[in-house]
């Protein structure tokens, strides 16, 4: 039977799949890269009505992010319009009510993130980002494999996408999608952390509306029926110099 999984069923089947997928499955695989992507701009989204400042380095930086992501395999990636990033206690009062499961299970998920306060004021140090989508297709709503593998396709490219961004920016803060799923078996809260420099909390533990950002970014955040859609971000500043 052929439904559309709108926008919020999409997020919340989003949510409770990372969450299954934090109990039983390590994705940390092997990155996803094709040699042979379109990189085209037929991917990427209008800048028309973002209205960050825009300079040089940044727009040469953005450049070879957006070059990056194709060639990852991205389906969809654009700027990031960073006065979209909006912090908001409606949404952290959505984890709290765990929804997703995920609340207090997770360092990298609200409570151990971080209060709204601290974790929102890292992000406002950046005037520039860019958002990366995985797209694909289900046979149905409750197409439960096909969510997995598109999570786990998802989060192996934005591992990948974040270690090269590091390599391009001088500075950089990601945001996943969904709770962390590198370890079978979250450390949280007798031990710490075992990847700090890989584990990123979601745009959601940000306080982030993902649609909301998606549509001021002039991004779209449903791609059609039966499709689904995994959302993250790389705030950055910066270019690392080339070496010589
Ligand atoms: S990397 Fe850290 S936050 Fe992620 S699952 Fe492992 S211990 Fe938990």
């Amino acid at each position: 039977m052929a439904n559309e999984v709108d926008n919020e069923m999409t997020n919340e089947l989003a949510d409770e799949s990372a969450n299954e997928l934090a109990n039983q499955t390590n994705t940390n695989g092997n990155p996803v890269v094709s040699d042979e992507v379109d990189v085209s701009d037929e991917n990427m989204v209008s800048d028309e009505n973002i209205e960050n400042d825009e300079c040089d380095e940044c727009n040469k930086t953005f450049e070879t992010l957006k070059r990056l992501a194709g060639e990852i395999g991205f389906e969809h990636f654009g700027k990031l319009n960073t006065d979209a990033l909006i912090f908001r206690e409606e949404v952290r009062a959505m984890c709290e009510d765990d929804r997703c499961g995920s609340w207090n299970k997770s360092w990298t998920c609200p409570p151990a993130c971080g209060s709204l306060e601290a974790i929102s004021r890292r992000a406002k140090r950046f005037s520039e980002g860019i958002l990366v989508q995985t797209t694909g297709s289900l046979e149905d709503p409750f197409d439960m494999e096909a969510m997995r593998d598109l999570e786990a396709l998802h989060k192996q490219r934005f591992q990948t996408f974040v270690r090269q961004a590091e390599q391009v920016c001088s500075r950089t803060l990601p945001m996943s999608a969904g709770t962390c799923t590198l370890c079978r078996r979250c450390t949280y809260p007798s031990r710490p952390c075992r990847f700090p420099g890989r584990a990123h909390p979601s745009m959601e533990a940000y306080g982030l509306l993902i649609s909301e950002v998606l549509e001021r970014s002039g991004m779209r955040y449903n791609y059609g029926k039966n499709t689904m859609t995994f959302t993250s971000c790389i705030l950055f500043q910066g270019q690392k110099p080339e070496r010589p």
